[in-house]
């Protein structure tokens, strides 16, 4: 169990280490290496920049899920610093992600891998009884009753990296900060959750021309700099869809307790409306460090190398309802979840095969929720719960999406 009193180095395991919030992680385990130790580091095929985050931070343990990157690494430590080679273990494949994120040596796992891919690694590191530092908001969506059951039969304590859920928690009183995935929201006076989002880079075009958008317009979001799978899922609004879906499970809330606002400046993270009046809203620069540093240090707080905002130089706050003709993804995403875990799964895997068929040019951008919509509305049932069915589902909808873009007409 982790105890945040215990003064000794925490040790951590990163998965999703060469990504964007990787990145980010890495900046801040630079900047406390007085307080963190890294265990282990995973990623999917990044050797090289592996290796360099080898030799920086020397981990035990390192697995990459591509087996040929896994031996490229092997080769380019044995030819390095040959003292490195002797003291990392390179593990390789699913089963090698998993085996490191499950081997119990960590206090601390952050859950930064894209996608459904993290959901298996994540389980593994709840049954360690570990911090889990939860960026991979796709594993949650497909798994959400299954993960927080996990979560407190094993003592795993659960913690938002995603910003809007961190601003959540930070607008919560602290008895419900302790109580991940079982708030009792009502009780402490919430009558409302305001999750915003900028509303993308497409929020102002004509609609019309959102036939013409390509995968780099998509990637060049106004505000955050991410991730190739997170942009577009932003710029789509899907990226909201599954934050509301991350948010109710989260924080144990209905539909009616969670509200999406389009707020451009993306200044205020999100909010928490009380029924006295009272709305609490948690603001800072748009910097994933920040809520990374929060994860990971809570209760505490610590510097995460991000200013201060200056409100000087703001010269407005602005706020809009998101519109169905704009944004169909955000109105599946939203309906998926009110039909349950089969559903809300379902709608994820789609999603992660019509992106990845955009981002390689074979589907048309407003083809996403075309895709999305088509397998929702040919998956029956909507319950799962066991992580086998979970799995039979994703890999149902994938194949469902895959042929529809296969054939797909605009
Ligand atoms: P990214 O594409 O920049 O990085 C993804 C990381 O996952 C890479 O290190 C990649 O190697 C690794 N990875 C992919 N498949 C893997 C596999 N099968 N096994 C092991 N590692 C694998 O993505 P990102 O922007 O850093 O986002 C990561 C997660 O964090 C996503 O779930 C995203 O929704 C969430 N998130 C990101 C941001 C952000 O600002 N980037 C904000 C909030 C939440
Ligand atoms: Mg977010």
């Amino acid at each position: 169990m982790f105890d945040a009193n215990e003064k000794s180095l925490k040790k951590v395991t990163l998965l999703g280490a060469t990504g964007s919030i990787g990145d980010a992680s890495c900046s801040l385990l630079r900047l406390h290496k007085d307080q963190y130790e890294v265990h282990g580091l995973a990623a999917a095929t990044n050797a090289h920049k592996m290796y360099d985050l080898i030799c920086e931070f020397q981990p035990k343990r390192v697995a990459l899920f591509d087996e040929h990157a896994a031996k490229e690494l092997k080769d380019i430590l044995n030819n390095g610093q040959s003292a490195l080679a002797s003291k990392v273990e390179v593990l390789s494949g699913e089963q090698g992600v998993i085996e490191l994120s499950g081997d119990g040596q960590a206090d601390m796992v952050i859950g930064a891998i894209v996608g459904a891919a993290g959901l298996k690694p994540l389980l593994a590191a709840i049954k360690t009884g570990c911090r889990i530092c939860l960026a991979n908001k796709e594993a949650l969506v497909m798994s959400g009753q299954l993960f927080f059951d996990m979560a407190k039969r094993y003592g795993a304590q659960v913690l938002p990296v995603d910003s809007e859920h961190s601003a959540i928690f930070q607008c919560l009183p602290a008895s419900e900060q302790l109580k991940m995935g079982s708030c009792d929201l009502a009780a402490v006076g919430v009558r409302e959750i305001l999750l915003t989002g900028s509303g993308g880079p497409f929020r102002d075009c004509q609609l019309s021309e959102l036939d013409k958008v390509t995968p780099a317009m998509a990637i060049n979001h106004p505000v955050w700099s991410m991730g190739p799978k997170i942009s577009v899922d932003s710029a789509t609004m899907m990226n909201k869809a599954l934050e509301y879906i991350e948010a109710r499970y989260l924080f144990n809330a209905s539909k009616e307790q969670v509200k999406v606002i389009i707020h451009p400046q993306s200044v205020i993270h999100s909010m928490v409306s009380y029924v006295d009046g009272a709305i609490m809203a948690q603001i800072g620069q748009p910097d994933m460090k920040t809520p990374i540093a929060l994860a990971m240090s809570y209760p505490q707080r610590m510097t995460a190398g991000v200013e201060a905002l200056d409100f000087t130089k703001i010269s407005a706050l602005t706020f809009r309802e998101p519109q169905k003709d704009r944004y169909p993804c955000l109105f599946l995403g939203m309906e998926a979840s009110l039909c349950g875990q089969a559903m809300t799964t379902a709608l994820n895997a789609a999603n992660e095969v019509a992106v990845a068929s955009f981002l390689n040019e074979s589907l048309p951008f407003v083809g996403i929720a075309k895709v999305v919509d088509h397998v929702l509305n040919s998956i029956s049932g909507s319950s799962a719960y066991e992580l086998e069915e979970i799995l039979a589902i994703d890999a149902q909808a994938r194949t469902l999406a895959q042929n529809f873009v296969a054939s797909f007409k605009s």
